[in-house]
């Protein structure tokens, strides 16, 4: 994948974690921090998606959105909005934005829109192509699955009753299966390989996120509640604790 992705958006610690979470998924980035910056950009590249805040400083998002769709009709555009704007969805969505999303946004709910938005319109863009006679790759419904069953035994990390796979990348609880993203998964591969130990929000952030990572560390105690929510609610054995004012250990307790 090397789709690439315009973010406008003039609030930094927001317009850099979409950054970091949009590689991390695979995408190219640009970043513009103002209305004007961003038409500039959109002008000097080639971009697959725009995601675009509506409250921006000079030139509003909703201008933006405006000038780009007056050039391009099908480039799909997010807007980024304010809790209960909705003045500006109503206006962004009549102009021709193809989703929004509302602020403060979960950052996988927001990697799913773009994924999706994605997605419909690379099928726009075959259907366009077909009903030209041209070839029509087949979505992905080919995809070969690469869950390696030949060693179930190998491979597994565990915690009490919490078992998972780094090679098949399964994760159970009790046999129970349980899904994770991608950042979750490798959140909970880094507290079980170093169960026991109370980790810091800094090293959390180092290890799982990389070096590169410049957001303030809130980022681990999101990604925490999302892991815990799925790990540990419901069950009577909690594994995942928290450490008042030092980090986060992932333990049995008896
Ligand atoms: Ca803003």
């Amino acid at each position: 994948m090397d789709e690439a992705v315009l973010v406008i958006e003039d609030e930094p610690k927001i317009a850099r974690l979409l950054e970091i979470e949009l590689q991390y998924e695979g995408y190219r980035v640009g970043k513009a921090g103002s209305g004007t910056e961003g038409l500039e950009k959109y002008a000097g590249g080639q971009w697959d998606l725009i995601l675009l805040d509506i409250m921006l400083p000079g030139l509003s998002g909703i201008e933006v959105l405006r000038r780009i769709r007056a050039k391009d009709a099908s480039i799909p555009i997010l807007l980024l909005t304010a809790k209960d704007s909705v003045e500006d969805k109503v206006s962004g969505l009549d102009l021709g934005a193809n989703d929004y999303i509302t602020k403060p946004f979960r950052i996988e709910e927001l990697l799913a829109r773009v994924r999706a938005a994605l997605r419909l319109s690379a099928a726009a863009a075959s259907a366009a192509v077909s009903s030209m006679g041209g070839p029509n790759e087949a979505g992905n419904g080919g995809q070969v699955s690469d869950a390696g069953m030949a060693e179930p035994e190998s491979g597994w990390l565990s915690a009490a009753d919490l078992k998972l796979n780094e090679g098949t990348r399964e994760v159970l609880r009790n046999g129970k299966p349980i899904e994770l993203t991608p950042r979750e998964f490798d959140l909970l591969v880094y507290l079980l390989r170093n169960q026991r130990q109370v980790l810091t929000r800094e090293q959390i952030v180092q290890s799982v996120w990389g070096f590169d990572y410049y957001g303030d560390t809130n980022v681990v105690d999101v990604y925490i509640r999302y892991v815990r929510k799925k790990v540990d609610n419901g069950f009577a054995q909690p594994l995942i604790h928290t450490v008042r004012g030092v980090g986060y250990v992932l333990k049995e307790t008896i």
